[in-house]
């Protein structure tokens, strides 16, 4: 009987040693710049030419997006914003200017939840709504997609495979660190050190609390310029793969 019990005590423990590598690797995996089940992920193009893309995630949200607009005019820098539906949704004329001014939006999802065990179909609605919108701002296909919080799991990788989606993450995410997103000079530094041929650059500044974010996109441009980068949308930067 006393054996009988000590087997089972064997057996629970690695069950529950099981199950707990399980949520370690599923919390890993979920959260992966560089990985995915299904479908193409990617956090930096890997060429040799001194290409960068600038990417801005979230809103639009009114006067920021105006104010990173006139920035990037000002040093002729083209850029990626991944918006969310319900902000795209609220703000529409905000999508066009984005789009007219020579500028790429990607889909960053509807509600900006996320979306880690998200039932296939709300996926499905969070994307195509936030397409929809996209496409009336005046953007062409590709539309490329940018995960909230870079989470997902088994059914946001299947919609993405099934319809052929490319996510983009990223390889330098200063505001990520707030050692680094304390001062727009850390963040300018810390990009400019960072930075390699191909990279995907996050930044954050559609939110009062992102100023400094806001505020280091100069000296990030004049920074990664004098090391001999071009600044391309998202599009351009994977379309140098076909040509590397
Ligand atoms: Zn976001």
């Amino acid at each position: 009987m006393k054996q009988l019990r000590l087997h089972w005590k064997k057996v629970f423990g690695a069950l529950a040693l099981g199950l707990v590598l399980l949520m370690v690797a599923g919390w890993q995996l979920s959260r992966s710049r560089d990985y995915q089940l299904l479908g193409e992920i990617v956090p930096r193009v890997d060429i040799d030419k001194k290409l960068v893309a600038l990417t801005f995630d979230d809103g639009p949200t009114p006067g920021f997006t105006e104010e990173i607009l006139t920035t990037l005019k000002t040093h002729q820098v083209p850029a990626t914003f991944f918006v969310t539906g319900k902000d795209l949704a609220k703000h529409p004329e905000l999508g066009k200017k984005i789009v007219r001014a020579g500028h790429e939006l990607g889909n960053h999802s509807f509600s900006h939840k996320r979306m880690v065990f998200t039932p296939y179909d709300k996926v499905r609605q969070e994307l195509e709504a936030t397409e929809d919108l996209i496409k009336q701002a005046g953007q062409n296909e590709p539309i490329f997609f940018r995960p909230p919080y870079t989470k997902k799991l088994f059914n946001l990788p299947l919609y993405l495979w099934l319809n052929q989606v490319v996510s983009i993450t990223t390889d330098v995410e200063p505001d990520s660190y707030p050692e680094v997103a304390a001062s727009a000079d850390n963040i300018a530094d810390y990009v400019a050190a960072e930075v390699q041929p191909g990279s995907i650059v996050l930044l954050h500044v559609m939110y009062p609390s992102r100023a400094t974010s806001m505020a280091a996109v100069p000296g990030i441009i004049q920074k990664l310029r004098q090391q001999g980068y071009e600044f391309v949308t998202v599009r351009d930067l994977l379309a140098e793969r076909q040509r590397a």
